[in-house]
């Protein structure tokens, strides 16, 4: 059972990656970015919430996206294992996560980072061109990681549940990487 919590920078690659390996060992790829983007698309209750703070690079309030993903782990598909791109993005969020999959009898092996350097960051989301992909919400967005989520890193070394893996290589390098660990 593989059930996989990917860590990364904005721009690590940790979607293109998550989805890769869902395809792979058949399992659900849970990406609270996508989510919320279809929320925000189809102007539901949860995307008008949501919008502002997306397009500012700020994180959207906790409650919202752990509702979701409360929604979201409960699903049949789910319970397959899954990988969660996205979710936790603060300790905040971490420490629910623990707490849901107690509740709901799930548990995880791994937290995996995937490492970048912050220049080449900046590089590849100024390449992919998405909405919120401006230069000035890009810094944000690297401030933010900075701030709340990259102290995730230490929550889980400390639970001894950390891996990291190189995300500055080749795509299919970081693959191979990430399946070797799964
Ligand atoms: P990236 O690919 O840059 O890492 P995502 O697609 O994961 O970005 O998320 C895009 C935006 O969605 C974030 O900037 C944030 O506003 C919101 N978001 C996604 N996941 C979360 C979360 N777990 N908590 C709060 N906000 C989130």
């Amino acid at each position: 059972m593989v059930r996989l919590i990917l860590l990364g920078a904005p721009g690590a690659g940790k979607g293109t990656q998550a989805k890769l390996l869902a395809t792979l060992r058949r399992i659900p790829h849970i990406s609270t970015g996508d989510i919320l983007r279809a929320a925000v698309a189809q102007q539901t209750a949860l995307g008008l919430k949501a919008q502002s703070y997306m397009d500012q690079g700020e994180l959207v309030p906790d409650q919202l996206v752990i509702d979701l993903i409360r929604e979201r782990l409960i699903q049949p598909d789910a319970q397959q294992g899954w990988i969660l791109d996205g979710f936790p993005r603060n300790v905040t969020q971490a420490i629910f996560l623990d707490e849901l999959l107690a509740e709901i009898d799930q548990g995880y092996s791994h937290a995996v980072n995937l490492e970048v350097p912050n220049e080449v960051l900046v590089q590849r989301m100024l390449g992919r061109g998405r909405k919120d992909d401006t230069e000035e919400v890009i810094r944000r967005r690297l401030e933010v990681y900075h701030s709340q989520t990259a102290p995730l890193i230490d929550f889980y070394r400390k639970q001894q549940k950390l891996m990291s893996v190189n995300g500055d290589l080749s795509l299919d390098e970081v693959t191979a990487e990430l399946e070797r660990l799964v």
